[in-house]
């Protein structure tokens, strides 16, 4: 109905109103084309997060945030425990913060590329950029948070999602040894390494308790946690990449499990393309573009595959009874 009113209203019109009145038509026509109906998304587009988080029929909106509404069930009923000391064994009832749940992808692109563009400065190739990057942040199309099963998790509002915080003072000297080796390996100087971690003097961490019982607890309620431990131990070599260790990054497992399975048989098609990577500039200049390509052929294909799959046993387990 709209669009016949304007096509008249384009006939009727000045050459120049006219002309104007065209772009309008072409850019909606562009705009509705870039969107299809929910239903006739590929499997593969779902699972990359490439929708509005309103058309998804699985997803509700809790708050600021959207997660699948089966997940809310369970998410409710483990902070309804955490609240209840008869149910959680705690002596205080203890909160639970929602920091982070459903992200689309267009969401996760911008926030890896303004990470890419926050690098520029320490690292001169963007090969190194994605490296550092990858350590915490999915590439876009790849991150759980797309299904609309994983939910970040702090004791307070203020979301401080690093690791010491949620770590005791043994855990936190072995996580300052482990980069520090790390450091160490790149060749570079003793001093510099000790430097880079401003957290290794803290003792425990505010979040410790918060993190013990849910690791205790979680469980009961079908969450698990894929980033648990450190990549290189959770599996041993059959993955030589993985994201660190993430104590408020929880999943519902049944669900995250199904996703799992399921972009296994599609990887090769929830692949960010290089400009989503890298960014459009880099991608635009004549022989970087043909070194940036080379890079997320042999690179990049190969970071999604492993960061996708080195998560926790636990999540592949489960604890609950999945039903399937
Ligand atoms: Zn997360």
């Amino acid at each position: 109905m709209v669009l016949l009113v304007t096509s008249g209203a384009v006939a009727k019109a000045p050459p120049f109103i006219a002309a104007a009145l065209c772009m309008v038509l072409l850019v909606t026509s562009v705009a509705v084309a870039k969107a299809p109906p929910f239903e006739q998304l590929s499997k593969a587009a779902v699972l990359s997060g490439k929708f509005a988080a309103e058309d998804h029929p699985e997803l509700r909106k809790r708050g600021p945030f959207y997660i699948r509404g089966d997940v809310w069930e369970r998410y409710k009923a483990l902070k309804a425990c955490a609240r209840d000391p008869a149910c959680s064994g705690l002596k205080r009832p203890m909160g639970i913060v929602t920091c982070s749940m459903f992200r689309g992808y267009r969401q996760q692109k911008n926030r890896w590329l303004g990470e890419m563009k926050e690098r520029r400065g320490r690292f001169r190739l963007e090969i190194d950029r994605v490296d550092n990057i990858l350590r915490y942040l999915a590439l876009p199309g790849t991150s759980r948070h797309h299904w609309g099963t994983e939910v970040d998790l702090a004791w307070n509002r203020q979301c401080m999602m690093s690791n010491h915080q949620y770590m005791s003072a043994e855990e936190n000297t072995r996580r300052c040894d482990r980069s520090n080796a790390r450091c160490l390996a790149k060749g570079i100087s003793p001093k510099i390494c000790r430097q880079r971690d401003r957290f290794c003097w803290r003792r425990v961490g505010p979040g410790v308790k918060f993190y013990n019982w849910l690791r205790d607890n979680a469980g009961r309620f079908g969450f698990c946690q894929p980033y648990k431990g450190y990549p290189e131990e959770r599996h041993g070599p059959l993955f030589t990449r993985g994201y660190e260790p993430e104590r408020w990054h929880w999943s519902s497992c049944c669900e995250a499990r199904r996703n799992l399975n399921a972009i296994a048989k599609l990887l090769d098609q929830v692949v960010p393309p290089p400009a989503d990577v890298f960014g459009r500039q880099p991608m635009r200049i004549k022989g970087k573009r043909e070194a940036l390509m080379e890079v997320h052929q042999t690179v990049v294909v190969d970071a999604v595959r492993q960061h996708i799959f080195n998560i926790h046993a636990e999540c592949l387990t489960c604890a609950v009874d999945c039903g399937d």
